[in-house]
């Protein structure tokens, strides 16, 4: 180790230095370390499908059994969703950069959900389900990067509305804490919702409740890691409340900008 010569007068401001560059340094080592747990995830998550595939197709060349459609669509289900993986992953390295480069920038929420839900409203028609949105009457403002809320937002209505049955309900209600320095948008659905034994389990990468249910759903589990990601960056908090059978609310609280 060196023994470095400090004036007196600047012991203060080399302090707040060596803090600033501690601080940087064990947000890298987060990071890094975050990136290491990704890439042995991704690369278990990529193994089954890709080695499935592999094997079907050795068994076609070896004349083990004929070309059925039936066989091939299988393969291509497995090859989606190696693509829907990578197309994910990329956006997970996006999210994970943002925690270092938030663009962000004074709104209002009402406009900004109003939105949101005017572009989904193609996937909520589709299954019937109505939409209801509720505001404060006072203004709701957020320091955010825009394009990444809406990020946020859209994967927790799509899946409010991919865990819901036709002709269900969802309710978006943004409320303004108590204490007027947070506001929570709460999203909820009255869909299939998720038993209790996995509610702490749905934040992680790769985690979907029941595999082979949610198969069809088109998924990877990873929208709600890259949701939570990105409410962090902001300040915020996410959270979920849900009963089997008869539906969940997700939470997001940020903070409120001042005025
Ligand atoms: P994906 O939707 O791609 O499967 P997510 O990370 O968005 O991945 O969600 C993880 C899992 O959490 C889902 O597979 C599903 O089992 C469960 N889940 C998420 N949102 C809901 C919801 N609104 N209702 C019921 N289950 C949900």
């Amino acid at each position: 180790s060196m023994l470095l010569y400090m004036p007196e007068q600047g012991t203060q401001e080399l302090k707040k230095i060596a803090h600033a560059v501690n601080h940087l340094s064990s947000l890298l080592a987060e990071q890094e370390r975050w990136r290491q747990i990704l890439m042995e995830d991704l690369g278990h998550e990529l193994r089954t499908p890709l080695s499935i595939v592999g094997s079907q197709l050795e068994a076609l060349v070896d004349g083990v059994f004929d070309l059925e459609p039936e066989r091939l669509r299988t393969m291509l289900d497995d090859i989606s969703r190696l693509t829907r993986l990578v197309q994910d992953m990329e956006k997970i390295l996006q999210a994970d950069g943002a925690i270092f480069e938030l663009l962000q920038e004074r709104m209002d929420l009402v406009p900004l959900l109003k939105q949101v839900l005017y572009l989904l409203q193609p996937i909520f028609e589709d299954k019937d389900i109505q939409v209801t949105l509720t505001t404060p009457k006072k203004p709701c403002p957020v320091l955010i990067d825009v394009d990444k809320m809406i990020q946020v937002f859209v994967n927790l209505l799509s899946n409010a509305a991919k865990f819901s049955e036709p002709k269900g309900k969802v309710n978006v209600c943004i409320e303004l804490g108590v204490v007027g320095e947070t506001i929570s948008i709460h999203i909820q659905d009255n869909g299939i919702g998720i038993p209790q034994n996995e509610i702490d389990k749905i934040f992680e990468r790769f985690y979907r409740v029941d595999r082979s249910r949610s198969r069809d759903t088109g998924g990877s589990g990873l929208g709600l890691t890259i949701a939570k990601r990105l409410v962090e960056a902001h300040k915020g908090t996410i959270s979920v409340r849900s009963q089997e059978g008869s539906g969940s609310t997700f939470s997001v609280t940020l903070p409120l900008a001042r005025t």
